[in-house]
Formats: C-alpha cells, structure tokens, sequence
C-alpha cells in the first residue's frame, strides 16, 4: 500500500491537522524554515510525505500579507483592502448623486409666463386675440379688452397687430 503512517483515528488526525494549520498561518515569511517545519508534519500526517524523490512540499504564502496556510483569495488583508476600495467607490458614487441633486436644485427657473404657454403660442399663431387670467391662463377674448398676444382688435373692431 506505500506510505502510510500507520492507523491513526481519522479525528484525531484531522484535530492535529488544524492545530498545525494555525500555527502555519502565525508563520510570516520570515519564518520560512518553522513554516516549512510545519508543512511536512502536516503533509506526513495527511499521508502526502514527499513525492517519488522525497521532495519535500513547501509553504507558499500569501503574496498580499506574507502570511502562510492561506492564499491572495482568503487573505484578511486583502478583504480589508477590497472592502476599502469598494466603500471608497460607494462615497465618490454618494457625493457625485449629491452634486448632482445640489445642481439641480440650484437651477434658476424664469417665473411662469403666460404669455410664452403653449396655448397663448397657438392662439398667436391663429390670429386669435387673448387675455389672460391668474387660475385658468390664456383665455380666447373677442372683445374689446386688454389683449396680451400678438393680435387685438381695433376701435372699429378689425383684428390687428398689438402694440401694446
Ligand atoms: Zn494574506
């Protein structure tokens, strides 16, 4: 059957497994050799020691933090710094909505005027006099009055240009 390090309780194992395993993720690089140290227990107890030439199998450690028994994609570090990241996307996209609305709000409107309504335009644009009123804006008038478009009636009662 090869390598087999004799019966050991699958927990038990797997309990000593672990404890190695966070002892490896206290090692830095600088503790190359304790985490190398720690690696072949860990791989003897898995039943992995060494390959056909006895090669021994290293730590690697994380090219984010240096830390070992972890890789770039479950480093803490890493988290932390995609979690900045992100939070620094989110406040740039909350102070841009916050301009955006600022501006908006400051937009100067000119006041309404009736006389530049869709419904004073036509009736301009047919020739047909019109005054106007507070509730219900430009109101067709064919009488004699104080006209506010283009066209009002005369003193003999012919439709024609306003000055006024
Ligand atoms: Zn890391």
């Amino acid at each position: 059957m090869g390598r087999t390090s004799g019966y050991r309780p699958k927990l038990a194992v797997k309990e000593e497994v672990d404890a190695l395993r966070a002892q490896l993720a206290e090692c830095n690089t600088s503790q190359w050799q304790r985490a190398c140290a720690l690696m072949e227990n860990i791989t003897t107890l898995m039943g992995h020691r060494g390959g056909p030439m006895g090669a021994k199998i290293n730590p690697r450690a994380c090219r984010v933090c240096g830390y070992f028994g972890h890789t770039k994609q479950f480093c803490p570090v890493a988290k932390r710094q995609e979690d900045a990241y992100f939070d620094e996307i989110l406040n740039e996209e909350a102070l841009y909505r916050k301009r955006v609305l600022e501006k908006a709000l400051n937009v100067v409107r000119e006041p309404y005027d009736v006389t530049k309504s869709a419904q004073a335009k036509t009736f301009d644009e047919l020739g047909l006099p019109y005054t106007t009123d507070p509730d219900l804006g430009a109101l067709i008038s064919f009488e004699k009055a104080a006209h506010r478009g283009a066209w009002t009636y005369d003193s003999e009662g012919c439709l024609v240009r306003n000055t006024n």
